[in-house]
């Protein structure tokens, strides 16, 4: 049996299992175009209990493409704080306005014009095209990744591009012989891979509906698959953190509108593992005066490609500056989105 034949084989199984098996997840509650497309940004890096909250909430300040594309962008980003990688928000927003304009505020009914709207890459066009307008795309994440190359015993790396768009073409091909169970296929796929196949550890296969055609499961192996070459080494960057506080009020500053976390609010930092009087001397040279500089905590934080290992200190001032915002600790936790990356420090301020 070749894979292609294998992968069909497993439909009807897979299908079976999640009509009798699917989480009762909100944005399943219905086929709305506009809630397929939130959920599935919202989903690429979190899990969906952790997405939950963040959906309702989404959806009740921003019920449209439309309110979406007005958003404003300080509220887009505080309703977004928690979930992390902003420019998943920022770029709902600017796809919302292309929506706006191009398609009469309906998210398009066409695959391509899909994915040329920004933050909409193969897997949620997939996504989207399938489970909201029951088109024959497969959607190819990490979750489904796993699942078939497991059942299939596929030895090849799957972060590359040829090994998913083989295993896209294989899937399409599968759905192309049952159309009309595209949204469903797909959704059990996801399903599987986030409940049963999982990720880290031994998947539970006993619970699998693939089981007895599953190649990995048979070789007991199945924790060898996915292949995937090593990942780079992370950098790492040091950096100082400073909580500059003048009365009750501490100094932010909005990052640039570029790069990693774009446009969120920060405590002022420098690159580099400054010493007390390195601080002392760099305050003084930005205009402040200075009656208290004490170290705090260390904090890491890891991004995808870099990891920030943290000094913190608080100094205390007896003026304010224009190169900062000053806001009280109440502002900064209900006004200002400050990203995950600072949260020992925001902890500070309690
Ligand atoms: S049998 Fe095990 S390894 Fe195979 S698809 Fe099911 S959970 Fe994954």
């Amino acid at each position: 049996m070749n894979h292609m034949n294998l992968l069909f084989e497993a439909a009807t199984p897979l299908l079976y299992w999640y009509a009798a098996s699917a989480r009762d997840l909100p944005w399943r509650r219905d086929r709305d175009p506009y809630h397929i497309w939130i959920s599935e940004i919202m989903l690429q890096q979190t899990r969906a209990e952790a997405v939950k909250p963040y959906f309702s909430a989404f959806l009740e300040a921003f019920p449209t493409p439309e309110a979406l594309a007005l958003a404003d962008d300080d509220v887009l980003n505080k309703i977004w704080q928690g979930l992390g990688y902003y420019s998943r928000a920022r770029n709902l927003k600017r796809a919302a306005q292309e929506i706006v304009s191009l398609y009469g505020g309906k998210v398009p009914d066409d695959y391509r014009q899909l994915l040329s709207l920004p933050g909409i890459g193969a897997y949620t066009a997939g996504a989207i095209s399938s489970i909201a307008f029951g088109r024959p795309i497969p959607a190819v994440d990490g979750n489904v990744l796993r699942v078939v190359t497991r059942l299939t015993v596929t030895e090849d790396d799957i972060t590359t591009q040829t090994t998913k768009d083989r295993i896209t073409q294989a899937l399409s091909e599968v759905y192309r012989r049952i159309p009309e169970e595209s949204a469903n296929l797909t959704q059990a796929l996801m399903e599987l891979g986030a409940t049963v196949c999982v990720p880290n550890g031994t998947p539970h296969c006993g619970d699998c509906p693939l089981a007895e055609m599953c190649l990995a499961h048979r070789y007991e192996n199945e924790t060898a698959y996915p292949k995937k070459a090593p990942k780079r080494a992370r950098v790492i960057s040091d950096r100082t953190v400073l909580l500059i506080r003048c009365e009750d009020r501490f100094a932010i500053q909005k990052r640039p509108e570029k790069g990693l976390l774009s446009g969120l609010w920060e405590f002022p930092n420098v690159e580099g593992c400054l010493g007390t009087s390195d601080v002392e001397e760099w305050l003084c040279s930005l205009g402040l005066q200075l009656t208290a500089v004490e170290q705090t905590r260390r904090a890491k934080h890891i991004f995808t490609h870099i990891e920030w290992h943290m000094t913190g200190y608080r100094c205390d001032v007896l003026n304010t500056i224009k190169t900062y915002t000053w806001a009280t600790a109440e502002e900064i936790f209900e006004r200002y989105s400050v990203p995950s990356a600072f949260r020992a420090f925001l902890q500070l301020l309690q």
